[in-house]
């Protein structure tokens, strides 16, 4: 597990991280609070372990500051103190706190309270990825990529680079459903989207936006970039029949519509609204082709 450690007293920083470690974890110290805040910020810990008593942020601070910010994981915050009594207690739940370790510390104790501690992770990593996950396919769900599309937007705007986003429609698909059944109609979207997966690079995104219709992401793409990578898809959605069981393997094109700034708009909608024309085109100009949408700066 990734921990982050925040605790102002070097040789109980030591101590601490030497047994995490010896448990078997990653661990990262910071010396306070707002160190913590920065830490956690550049990087996922799916634990905090915080010190209470801190200069500049102490650890119901540091606490209060990370449940103010919606992030896409948890993070499970536990607050290390020799204070004792109900009144510390109870200001440490209200600040957000899933537990707490008294000090001097004892390695089981530690030990036992980590092992809760992911067990509450893992299963707040479960739901997170059943809740972003389209069932058919185990891409992102179109909740999920339109949360990342506008991520990306807001990433984008602050660097003042280019993103490029892309519609993608199956074609004629629906005369697969109409020969072959839907099981296969099925079948057919499971393995484009693999295709899909496999030719993207690891920090593009893809998502079925519904139906036969998938929504990829390219980071920093410029035009020509995107376009490049537009059709490297487009062939390898193609590339070949698709496989289904007990029939006939079924031939595929898609038809893929992109927008790509420099003028980017704020909110994802402009953006899909630009592509899905760029789509429309591609359609209407005889399908299983890339066309593209430049939105002046
Ligand atoms: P075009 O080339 O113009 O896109 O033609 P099309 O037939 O692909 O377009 P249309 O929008 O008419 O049909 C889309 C079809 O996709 C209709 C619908 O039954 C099918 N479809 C949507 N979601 C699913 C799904 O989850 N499974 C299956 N099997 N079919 C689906
Ligand atoms: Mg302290
Ligand atoms: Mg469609
Ligand atoms: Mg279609």
């Amino acid at each position: 597990m990734k921990i982050l450690v925040a605790e102002d007293d070097a040789t109980s920083r030591l101590v601490l991280a030497a047994t995490l470690r010896s448990l078997g974890h990653e661990v990262t110290t910071v010396e306070d609070g707002a160190a913590a805040l920065d830490a956690w910020h550049a990087q996922e810990f799916g634990l905090v372990i915080s010190d209470w008593l801190m200069p500049e942020l102490d650890g119901p601070g540091l606490c209060r500051r990370i449940r103010a910010e919606p992030r896409p994981h948890y993070t499970y915050v536990i607050l290390l103190t020799s204070l004792e009594g109900k009144d510390n207690y109870l200001s440490g739940i209200e600040a957000g706190a899933d537990d707490f370790i008294t000090k001097p510390l004892d390695r089981e104790v530690l030990a036992a309270r980590l092992s809760v501690a992911q067990r509450i992770i893992g299963l707040h990593e479960a739901l997170r990825i059943e809740a972003t996950r389209d069932r058919l396919t185990g891409l992102l769900n179109r909740g999920a990529i339109l949360d990342e599309l506008q991520r990306e937007l807001h990433r984008a705007a602050r660097e003042n680079g280019p993103t490029a986003v892309m519609l993608l429609d199956i074609d004629h698909f629906k005369r697969v459903n109409d020969t072959h059944g839907h099981l296969v109609g099925d079948a057919v979207l499971r393995e484009i989207a693999n295709r899909l997966q496999s030719t993207l690079r690891p920090y593009d995104r893809v998502g079925r936006f519904g139906g036969e219709e998938f929504v990829v992401l390219i980071t920093d793409g410029d035009a020509e970039q995107s376009g490049v990578i537009a059709e490297r898809i487009r062939s390898a959605v193609s590339t070949g029949p698709v496989e289904v069981p007990g029939g006939p393997a079924v031939p595929v094109t898609v038809s893929i519509g992109i927008a790509v700034g420099p003028g980017l708009p704020d909110a994802p909608d402009g953006l899909l609204a630009a592509a899905d024309r760029a789509l429309y085109r591609a359609k209407a100009n005889g399908r299983d082709r890339t066309e593209v949408e430049l939105l002046p700066g």
